[in-house]
């Protein structure tokens, strides 16, 4: 039976330190300014009854997606697994699936990524240290730190002219393993699983807890659920 995967954030477990938005960047990695996994940060209330929300965001993998519905190509699209996924050999960069989408996950690639890698000043001259250009040369890699795993089912760096977005790790997701925010995160505040599976702990949670999902009006049914409070 197909999976319909979804993600549960415990808010109260959530300690705002980030770290899944550092280990997306290394598990799929995007290029400065493009984050597949951010937060909202604000404060509510009115003062002296004022409090601090950090909501970790990333692609809902919305059930009705208004992204795959608005892209002309069929390069935004959901699978049979209930991700939303896109094909860099569909997209033409029109943009329709990031005004369609509410929530700003989808970035657009203006220029070429990581391009400071590819600079040939040295930080301190005289041989002091090596270029940037260098490092990348002797690693062999189109930056050092690169993750190879990305491109068993993505282009491993997207190019400029077409958009990107979180794809809930569907590379590891294919092999058993949780997306590596997930992994990463120390307080264990997100959950990944399958809806379609009673037996799941995310089916658990949902019971469990009142959930809430972003901008439930928009009528795209969000599957990134968010229990508890900061
Ligand atoms: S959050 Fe945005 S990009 Fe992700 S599935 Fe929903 S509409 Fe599409
Ligand atoms: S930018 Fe690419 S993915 Fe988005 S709607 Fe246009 S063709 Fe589709």
């Amino acid at each position: 039976m197909a999976k319909n995967y979804a993600m549960v954030i415990d808010l109260q477990k959530c300690v705002g330190c980030a770290a899944c938005s550092v280990a997306c960047k290394n598990e799929n990695n995007t290029d400065i300014g493009k984050n597949w996994s951010s937060a909202i940060q604000r404060t509510i209330g009115t003062f002296p009854n004022v409090k601090y929300e950090y909501i970790p965001t990333l692609c809902n993998h919305c059930e009705n997606a208004p992204c795959a519905k608005a892209c002309p190509t069929q390069a935004m699209y959901k699978d049979e697994n209930g991700l939303t996924l896109h094909n860099t050999d569909k997209c033409i960069g029109c943009k329709s699936c990031m005004l369609a989408c509410p929530y700003g996950v989808i970035s657009a690639n203006k220029r070429d990524p990581h391009e400071y890698w590819k600079q040939e000043d040295a930080f301190i001259g005289g041989g002091m240290t090596a270029t940037p250009k260098e490092v990348t040369e002797r690693t062999g890699t189109p930056i050092p730190y690169y993750n190879a795993d990305r491109e068993k089912t993505y282009e491993g760096i997207r190019y400029k002219g077409i958009v990107e977005k979180c794809t809930f790790c569907d590379h590891r997701l294919a092999e058993g393993e949780k997306p590596y925010c997930s992994v990463a995160c120390p307080a264990k505040c997100r959950y990944v699983g399958d809806l379609n599976d009673p037996t799941d702990e995310i089916n658990e949670l949902l019971g469990k807890y009142a959930a809430r999902q972003l901008q439930p009006d928009k009528g795209t049914k969000p599957k990134v659920f968010y229990i508890r409070s900061f």
